[in-house]
C-alpha cells in the first residue's frame, strides 16, 4: 500500500491523550484488539487512553463504509474472522475508524458525543485479541544467534545453515497470555553438567526474550506455498512478544530435538495488533547481505522485500523489581535495540514456513526470535546481557541480576518514529514473575 489520509501526521482526534508526547496509540496507529467491560469480548481499536468499541460503532451507524462481511466479522468473540478477510478488510476498518476518531469529520463529531463508544482502557479488560491456533518462533537475529552460539561454541558460533535457512521451531499456543497476566516460575529437570545427573525443582535461570510477533491474517490452504512477493498479503500486523525462557531447563533438554518445557510455560504478548498499514511509514530496507554472505535461495528472494522488507522499529526492555515497586521507583531500562538488523525479513520467514505446504491460519503467531544488536546495550535477553551469568546487570538501587528474580516485572516497549510521520507504538508487553507454585 501507499500512504493515505489515515497516515497524515496533521490528523487531530477528539481523544486528547492520543496527542500527548510519546503516545503509542496515535490517531495514525489504530491498532486492533479485544476488550471486555464485563459484557463479553468486543473488537476494539485503541486510541490514546481509550478503546473504540467497534461493534457499538457499527450498530450506531458510524462505520457505514464497511463492506458487509467486514461488518459481520465484528460479531465474533475473537478477531480471527476479521483477520481471515485479509488486509483489504483491515484497511476498511482503519479507514472507517480513522474518520470517526477525527475531530473534523461528521462521524467524529457524532462519535465524540457517545460516552459509551470509547471507554477508557483503564476501565476495561484488554484480552488476547485472537485465538492462536499455532505459534512458531524463529531465530532471525544474526547478532543474537552469534552471541548465544559463541557462549557454547566459541570457535564456531554460527552454524553453517544459518545464512541459508530461517531457523525456527514450533512453540506452544495454549500458554500465550496477554500483557499483564503474571507468569509463574516453572519447575523442571536441570543438571549441573551436560552429563547429568539431573534434579527436579524450580528453575534458577529464568530469562526474557525481546521479540516481534507477526499475526497471520488471510491463511493459505494446506499443500500450497506462499510466494515471497505475496507474503505480506498474509500478514495482518505486529505485536511485541516476550518468549519467557528457563535457561537451565533448556540446557539439559534441548538436544537433540530443541526447545520444549524451557519455553512453553508462558509467552507474553502485547494485546494490540499494530497493522502493517499503520507501519507503512516505517518500512525500510532489509538487512543487506555482506559480500561474503550467500544470496538467499530464489524462493526467499524478492526485490521488493530487499528494498522494503524491514521495519524501522525501536525496541526496549525495562525491569522493575519488587524492591523498586516497594520503594516507588520507576522501571529501569535494560536495553534498547532496533528491528532493522534482522537477518531474515518477516516475509522470508512466512514464505519459508509455508514453503513445504504448511498451512498458516488466521490468528497464528510467528515470532522473530530474540532481537539483539551488536552492542551490549542492544542485547535482547539477559543470557546475552549478563553473558551467561558472568556479567550481572547492576541496577541503580544496587540490585544485581544475572537472571530474573521472583517479583521482577519485565516490560517490553516498541515503536516507530520518523520525521514527517506520526509515532506509532505497540503499548506495553509486561508481566511479573511469581514464585513457583505448589
Ligand atoms: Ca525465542
Amino acid at each position: 500500500m501507499t500512504l493515505d489520509q489515515t497516515h497524515d501526521p496533521a490528523l487531530r482526534s477528539w481523544v486528547a491523550a492520543a496527542h500527548e508526547p510519546g503516545a503509542d496509540f496515535t490517531p495514525q496507529n489504530l491498532p486492533l484488539g479485544l476488550i471486555s467491560a464485563g459484557d463479553g469480548p468486543r473488537p476494539a481499536v485503541a486510541i490514546g487512553d481509550r478503546a473504540v468499541d467497534l461493534r457499538r460503532a457499527r450498530d450506531g451507524g458510524l462505520l457505514a463504509t464497511l463492506p458487509r462481511e467486514v461488518a459481520a466479522a465484528l460479531d465474533a468473540p475473537v478477531l480471527n474472522d476479521l483477520l481471515a478477510l485479509g488486509r483489504p478488510a483491515l484497511r476498511a476498518v482503519r479507514a472507517g475508524v480513522s474518520a470517526l476518531v477525527r475531530a473534523d469529520t461528521l462521524e467524529g463529531q457524532r462519535a465524540a458525543k457517545d460516552a459509551a463508544l470509547a471507554p477508557r482502557l483503564a476501565e476495561v479488560e484488554v484480552l488476547l485479541p485472537m485465538e492462536i491456533g499455532d505459534y512458531t518462533d524463529f531465530y532471525a537475529s544474526i547478532d543474537h544467534a552469534t552471541n548465544v552460539g559463541s557462549m557454547f561454541r566459541p570457535d564456531n558460533p554460527l552454524l553453517p545453515n544459518y545464512r541459508h535457512v530461517p531457523i525456527g521451531y514450533h512453540g506452544r499456543a495454549s500458554s500465550i497470555v496477554p500483557s499483564g497476566v503474571a507468569v509463574r516460575r516453572p519447575q523442571g529437570q536441570t543438571a549441573a553438567t551436560p552429563q547429568g545427573p539431573p534434579t527436579f525443582g524450580a528453575s534458577a535461570r529464568i530469562d526474557y526474550e525481546l521479540e516481534v510477533g507477526a499475526v497471520i491474517g488471510a491463511g493459505n490452504a494446506l499443500g500450497t506455498a506462499v510466494p515471497i512477493a505475496r507474503a505480506e498479503e498474509h500478514l495482518a500486523g505486529l505485536v511485541l512478544v516476550n518468549d519467557w525462557s528457563a535457561r537451565d531447563i533448556q540446557a539439559w533438554e534441548y538436544q537433540p530435538l530443541g526447545p520444549f518445557l524451557a519455553k512453553n510455560f508462558a509467552t507474553t504478548v502485547s494485546p494490540w495488533i499494530v497493522t502493517l498499514d499503520a507501519l507503512e511509514p516505517f518500512r525500510t530496507a532489509a538487512r543487506p547481505r555482506a559480500g561474503d554472505e550467500p544470496a538467499p535461495l530464489p524462493y526467499l528472494s524478492d526485490q521488493t522485500d530487499v528494498a522494503r522488507g524491514g521495519f524501522d522499529l525501536t525496541l526496549e526492555v525495562w525491569l522493575r523489581t519488587a524492591r523498586m515497586r516497594e520503594a516507588g521507583t520507576p522501571a529501569e531500562r535494560l536495553s534498547q535495540g532496533t528491528f532493522t538488523r534482522m537477518y531474515w525479513t518477516l516475509a522470508q520467514m512466512l514464505t519459508h514456513h509455508a514453503s513445504n505446504g504448511c498451512n498458516l491460519r488466521p490468528g497464528d503467531l510467528i515470532a522473530s526470535g530474540t532481537v539483539s544488536g551488536p552492542e551490549r546495550g542492544a542485547r535482547g535477553c539477559l543470557l546475552e546481557l549478563a553473558w551467561r551469568g558472568t556479567e550481572p546487570v547492576v541496577l541503580s538501587n544496587g540490585e544485581e541480576r544475572a537472571f530474573i528474580a521472583d517479583g521482577d516485572e519485565v516490560i517490553l516497549r516498541g515503536w516507530g518514529e520518523r520525521a514527517g510521520a506520526a509515532r506509532v507504538g505497540f503499548g506495553e508487553c509486561r508481566a511479573v514473575l511469581l514464585p513457583t507454585g505448589a
